[in-house]
């Protein structure tokens, strides 16, 4: 079994896009549409010398804003009910949206270890940006780029600290 991690997140914020990094085999679809339908991905990562499984919760159906939202909540359900730390991945370039505090509330109920990581932080304009995440009001905030890789380690220090 070990220690599972699953990435949440409203469409298109970069969740396959870091998971396929995570991950040797690439596994996860990533493609620019929005609302395609994809299943949970699973796979396997290591970082500092211990292996975790990661869970790419992607799979959405979204043909109405009320569909959306139960996918949502049954995506954050999943995450907290199979994971020992949660990733909630947010975008700087689009700040924090209705969906991303629809999100942070479901989330702000558990007790498991939530990872606010603000994504597509490319360049020092969009780090300035994604600060006003903290206001979401969780003790980990995380800035990455899942293109560059920037900021991912110090992301992967705090979640294996856990294990
Ligand atoms: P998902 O729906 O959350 O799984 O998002 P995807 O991983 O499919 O990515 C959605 C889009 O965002 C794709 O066009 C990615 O190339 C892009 N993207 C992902 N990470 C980054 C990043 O760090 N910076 C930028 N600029 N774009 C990114
Ligand atoms: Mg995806």
């Amino acid at each position: 079994m070990g220690f599972t991690v699953a990435i949440v997140g409203r469409p298109n914020v970069g969740k396959s896009t870091f998971f396929n990094r995570l991950l040797e085999e690439r596994k996860a679809i990533v493609d620019d549409v929005s609302g395609v339908t994809r299943d949970r991905q699973y796979g396997i990562s290591e970082w500092n010398g211990k292996l975790f499984n990661v869970i790419d919760t992607g799979g959405f159906v979204n043909n109405s804003d009320d569909i959306f939202e139960i996918e949502i909540c049954k995506q954050v359900k999943i995450a907290i009910d199979e994971a020992d730390a949660i990733i909630f991945m947010t975008d700087a370039a689009t700040g924090i949206t209705d969906l991303d505090d629809a999100m942070a509330n479901l989330l702000r109920r558990t007790t498991k270890p939530v990872f606010v990581t603000v994504n597509k932080v490319d360049n020092n304009a969009r780090y300035l940006d994604a600060t006003e995440f903290y206001i979401l009001g969780f003790e980990n905030v995380h800035f990455i780029s899942s293109i560059s890789g920037s900021g991912s380690g110090e992301l992967l220090d705090a979640i294996t600290n856990l294990i």
